[in-house]
């Protein structure tokens, strides 16, 4: 899409930013944790539960076929947002560490066997390891992982031959990596693993609301995402399942809404996907998704994706200029986001005092610890952005970074 966007306008969007904290203007850079709501969403939960909340799926009266429609329009949405073939390919769940524990469970229980192995790397998320490891430990597979290099935190893609071995039932790995921004090539080891016959999934949380994404293109098995980081609400996500998979797989979790038909000793469960979802849905999670999606669309998430980089690295080459700094993550093509440490200060005092000049950073694993103690930190200072953020709120973040060196005497 080649036109040129008004960021500025579409910041006013977004209530929440026109702020002061601690007496200064906010700076918004949490946002790979979760992003903001734009008024759009906001107003779609409203009329949603001011016009036509009632539960989905079951009624035959005028509002459960209003919120049944807008539920099921959201998953065609959803399906359309990320390129599946169709709806029926869209589960939803609670976000994406929800879709993860999914296919662990469904897919995992029935074809993982003692001595399989799970590849991942080691640059995941929590929630892209747990899982795993728990279904390690209850059917007798082993977690293996694709090396990263040192603080770049890119793939070392030189062991993946010896790694891809017959063994391999699983490749299970991040798009774009949470504490580096690495962007990792999905697309190009989805297609090595599946000539081997291994199922993937793409863990999209930090990509979805980010870049385009097109699950077809990628030719991963499974994609999960959140829906608060893409501007939508919390507690909504999406896990895409490849429709020849996911036929396949059993129920997820027993309850109403799942079923054909129930007796005392028998259970019928409906096809893909609602045998995945039980019990009453979260309802005005999809239909705010909806709008967010709408929303990030009407921008086109390629401008969204150009102006996360060009805010990355205009404060990556400022951060770079500093002396007493750990810079982590690729000099170049990084995502929308810069993780750092300063000499002798904790991550978690330069988050601290970043908040009291207005900044939201982030410190900490960032839920990767295991990836921390692989680089011999035990933590990070994380400044995440969107497209929303703007290059003076970046010069007045590296200010308040050179205060805190000031501060600490570096
Ligand atoms: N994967 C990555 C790369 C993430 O950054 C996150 C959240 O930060 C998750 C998974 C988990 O997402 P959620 O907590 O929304 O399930």
């Amino acid at each position: 899409m080649n036109r040129t966007v008004d960021w500025a306008k579409l910041r006013a969007d977004f209530p929440i930013l026109d702020q002061k904290v601690h007496g200064k203007p906010l700076i918004y850079f949490d946002n790979a944790a979760t992003s903001q709501k734009p008024r759009a969403v906001i107003q779609a939960l409203v009329n949603y539960y001011e016009r036509d909340n009632a539960n989905v799926h079951r009624g035959i009266h005028e509002l459960s076929m209003r919120a049944t429609t807008a539920f099921e329009a959201a998953r065609a949405r959803t399906a359309k947002f990320i390129n599946a073939r169709s709806a029926d390919e869209i589960i939803w769940t609670h976000g994406t560490t929800e879709g993860i524990n999914l296919v662990a469970s469904t897919w995992g229980a029935k074809h993982l066997q003692p001595g399989d192995v799970i590849l991942l790397t080691e640059a995941e998320h929590h929630s892209n390891i747990v899982p795993w490891q728990l279904l390690a430990q209850r059917t007798g597979a082993k977690v293996a992982y694709i090396p990263v290099t040192g603080d770049e935190g890119t793939l070392d893609l030189s062991k993946l031959d010896s790694l891809l071995t017959s063994q391999v039932k699983l490749l299970s790995l991040v798009h774009i990596s949470n504490s580096m921004g690495v962007v990792n090539p999905v697309a190009e080891l989805c297609a090595r693993a599946r000539k081997l016959g291994i199922v993937t999934l793409v863990d999209g949380a930090q990509s979805a609301g980010h870049m385009p994404v097109d699950v077809q293109a990628i030719g991963c098995d499974f994609f999960a995402f959140s829906g608060h980081k893409i501007c939508g609400p919390t507690g909504i996500g999406a896990l895409y399942g490849r429709q020849e998979i996911m036929e396949k797989l059993p129920p997820y979790q027993g309850g109403g809404e799942m079923i054909l038909t129930v007796g005392y000793d028998k259970t019928e469960f409906k096809s893909a996907p609602h045998r995945f979802e039980a019990g009453t849905p979260d309802i005005s999670g999809p239909i705010g998704l909806h709008t967010a999606m709408d929303y990030l669309d009407a921008i086109g998430r390629d401008n969204i994706w150009k102006h996360d980089q060009e805010l990355a690295n205009y404060a990556y080459d400022q951060l770079a200029a500093l002396q007493n700094i750990r810079l982590f993550g690729p000099k170049t093509g990084r995502a929308g986001l810069v993780s750092f440490l300063l000499k002798d200060v904790h991550a978690h005092d330069v988050v601290t005092l970043a908040d009291q000049g207005g900044v939201a950073l982030r410190g900490g694993h960032h839920c990767t610890q295991p990836l921390m103690h692989k680089l011999g930190v035990e933590s990070t200072a994380r400044a995440s952005f969107y497209f929303y953020n703007t290059k003076a709120e970046v010069d007045r973040f590296v200010e308040v970074v050179k205060e805190i060196q000031k501060f600490f005497g570096g």
